[in-house]
């Protein structure tokens, strides 16, 4: 019966291939990972799948398909709609997970978590070239939509757990919530110019893939009253949780995240609430790129002359560090100073990623003085990777 049936069971598969190549997205002239592994063969496979909370793969991937590039960094070119997408839509996203975490297959490897600051060695830098530092990362409440897909309801009700929790912070960390709704356009203006507030949702990355929907509804600012701990809600992701000063105190910093992103954590818990997490992807986040540990840690440090150096770009990569303008993804450098931060977020510790970039960034530095003095430099042997 089985072999009798199975020339027209392969017609049917055939034709439903069919059906799905019509739909098959234009990516000749992408550079983002998702084009780099969106076969027809594996988007047929995907295409009528959805998540528990209805989440498709077209949705996933539209802002990749309309973003074909990016000019400053290679997009990922997808998001997660909800904690399930990166199990129902494995098949495409774990080879983007491996090319964008250098090699890192989420099928065979576990990702640590270590946020004990104590370890952390040299992380003061020279204040000549470091201007300020900064490490965050984001946190997802599971059971909640993640902001390309969550309703209304379900982001106030994001808004309003994690600004219950964090109304239980102490001493330094005690803070208040800023609601975008009840600020004032300058009030947000002079948050966004003073590095302490996302910007507006203008990018196409952002709006393509549905993170503006509903603009300012239920997004906001918790900040404690020094603006050194500051909690983001429902920009790109639930929250993104960051440490920050002036200077080039990177340990301080990151103590002070270590600290805070626990006490976060207890609170969130203690109202009934966790995060999204799982053992090969670390924290759960919307973009892939922030998988695993979340953590972006950086600095604001003024290059000139390196950056002037064709051997600039080769130089961060090997030592795994990514540029910024100094206003964001988005932005260019302006005046030789970048925002230098990890590459890698997933299967490496926290610890591991910020002494990379206290190691990398101190390199830099030295690289700068040695230009200052006419001196030569050296392209870095490139470091660890899992591939
Ligand atoms: P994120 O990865 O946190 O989303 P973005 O590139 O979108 O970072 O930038 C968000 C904001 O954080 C921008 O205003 C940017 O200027 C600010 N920022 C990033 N790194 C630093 C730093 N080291 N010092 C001061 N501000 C920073
Ligand atoms: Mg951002």
């Amino acid at each position: 019966m089985t072999k009798l049936m199975s020339p027209y069971f392969c017609c049917i598969s055939l034709l439903c291939l069919h059906l799905n190549s019509a739909e098959f997205p234009d990516l000749r002239k992408h550079n983002n990972c998702m084009a780099s592994h969106l076969t027809p063969a594996v988007y047929a496979k995907l295409c009528d799948r959805a998540t528990p909370n209805g989440y498709t793969l077209d949705q996933a991937i539209q802002t990749g398909v309309d973003n074909p590039g990016h000019p400053f960094i290679k997009t990922v070119g997808m998001v997660a709609g909800d904690e399930e997408s990166y199990e129902v839509f494995a098949e495409l996203l774990n080879p983007v997970i491996k090319e964008r975490h250098n090699g890192y297959d989420p099928t065979t490897m576990k990702h640590p978590t270590d946020l004990d600051a104590s370890k952390i060695q040299s992380g003061q830098f020279d204040e000549r070239y470091v201007l300020s530092s900064r490490v965050r990362t984001g946190r997802s409440i599971r059971g909640l939509s993640l902001p390309p897909a969550c309703t209304r309801a379900e982001r106030r009700e994001v808004e309003r757990v994690v600004v219950d929790a964090l109304a239980g912070l102490k001493a330094d960390l005690t803070g208040k919530y800023y609601s975008l709704t009840l600020m004032t356009e300058k009030e947000q203006q002079q948050l966004i110019d003073d590095h302490f507030l996302f910007d507006k949702p203008v990018s196409p990355l952002l709006t393509c893939a549905g993170m503006a929907r509903d603009w300012p509804d239920a997004r906001g600012i918790w900040h404690n009253n020094e603006k050194t701990f500051l909690v983001w809600i429902n920009e790109e992701d639930h929250t993104r949780v960051i440490s920050m000063e002036k200077g080039g105190n990177m340990k301080r910093v990151f103590e002070r995240f270590c600290r805070g992103l626990k006490e976060v954590e207890r609170l969130i818990q203690e109202k009934g609430w966790e995060f999204m997490w799982s053992e090969s992807l670390g924290y759960i986040l919307t973009c892939p790129s922030n998988l695993g540990t979340g953590l972006r840690a950086g600095v604001h440090v003024k290059l000139p002359l390196l950056s002037k150096d064709p051997r600039f770009s080769k130089i961060l990569d090997n030592l795994r560090l990514q540029k910024r303008g100094t206003g964001g993804v988005d932005t260019a450098a302006v005046g030789g100073t970048f925002d230098i931060s990890n590459l890698d977020r997933l299967g490496h510790s926290e610890v591991q990623l910020v002494q990379t970039v206290v190691d990398g960034v101190n390199y830099l530095i030295e690289c700068e003085k040695r230009l200052e003095r006419g001196q030569d430099i050296k392209v870095p042997p490139p470091i660890r990777q899992f591939k």
